[in-house]
């Protein structure tokens, strides 16, 4: 579960980001958080991967108190979070199968583990014939998989993904969704900032809006309200 109460974030330039925001999401939800440019959207993400701390309020992560955390669990806790952002950034120079060993090399899984997870996370993604491939080989659909691969092979019990279609054609955009409610379907959280009209009215769920670091709308079958 992921708990805020009350919480602002403000940067050392003097922007408040976030201006008192209380959320609650329990496992397993699939989350739409939507708003305009700079309302805060990323913001929110980054508090939840301790990337950024609150300046004030409290927030949970299952049973982490992230206020309270030291620095040292944090490791700990990204662990149970997988990351997916707008440009893939994947490493250019290492092959598919590398890319998404990569991340469980990091945290010390055994080699034997390694190779399993890897191929059976790309057979999620669709992507076990190009393991051998380097991302610049690869469409924009296959890296944003390739990326998903990577943010899923340590079974994170929550996956933010940061506007995952922005770079996407609609019918690539698709097919991103369709794995991602895949994988929602296996008890994962997902969190998904977007701009993507098109996706969030035609595949409902939970839509969370944010303007000027509030939430101002919270729908359970939401729309996307917007007319960007
Ligand atoms: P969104 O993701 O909705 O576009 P952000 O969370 O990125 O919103 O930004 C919210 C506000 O905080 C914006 O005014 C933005 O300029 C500001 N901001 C974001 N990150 C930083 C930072 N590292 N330092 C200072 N200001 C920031
Ligand atoms: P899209 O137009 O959907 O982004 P592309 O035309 O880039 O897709 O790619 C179509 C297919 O060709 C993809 O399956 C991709 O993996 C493959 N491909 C693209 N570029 C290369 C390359 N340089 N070497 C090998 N395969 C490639």
């Amino acid at each position: 579960m992921i708990e805020m109460q009350g919480v602002y974030k403000t940067y050392p330039n003097g922007v408040t980001a976030l201006n008192g925001l209380d959320v609650r999401i329990q496992q397993g939800e699939f989350v739409y958080v939507v708003g305009p440019s700079g309302a805060g959207k990323s913001t929110f993400t980054k508090l939840i991967f301790r990337e950024e701390k609150p300046s004030k309020g409290s927030i949970h992560i299952n049973d982490l108190d992230l206020a309270a955390m030291k620095e040292r669990r944090i490791p700990k806790l990204r662990r149970n979070i997988g990351v997916v952002y707008q440009d893939f950034r994947l490493l250019p120079r290492l092959t598919v199968y590398e890319n998404v060993a990569f991340a469980l090399e990091v945290i010390e899984e055994r080699p034997a583990e390694i190779k399993t997870r890897v191929m059976d996370v790309l057979e999620q993604v669709r992507l076990k014939n190009k393991a051998r491939f380097i991302p610049d080989e690869l469409s924009g659909g296959e890296q944003q998989r390739v990326s998903i691969a990577r943010a899923i092979a340590n079974r994170p019990r929550i996956l933010i993904a940061d506007e995952p279609t922005g770079n996407l054609d609609p019918e690539t955009s698709w097919e991103i969704m369709h794995i991602l409610e895949e994988i929602n379907q296996t008890g994962t959280t997902i969190l998904m900032a977007t701009h993507n009209r098109e996706v969030v009215n035609r595949v409902r769920k939970r839509v969370i809006a944010i303007e000027d670091g509030v939430i101002v709308r919270d729908e359970r079958r939401g729309d996307y309200g917007y007319e960007d």
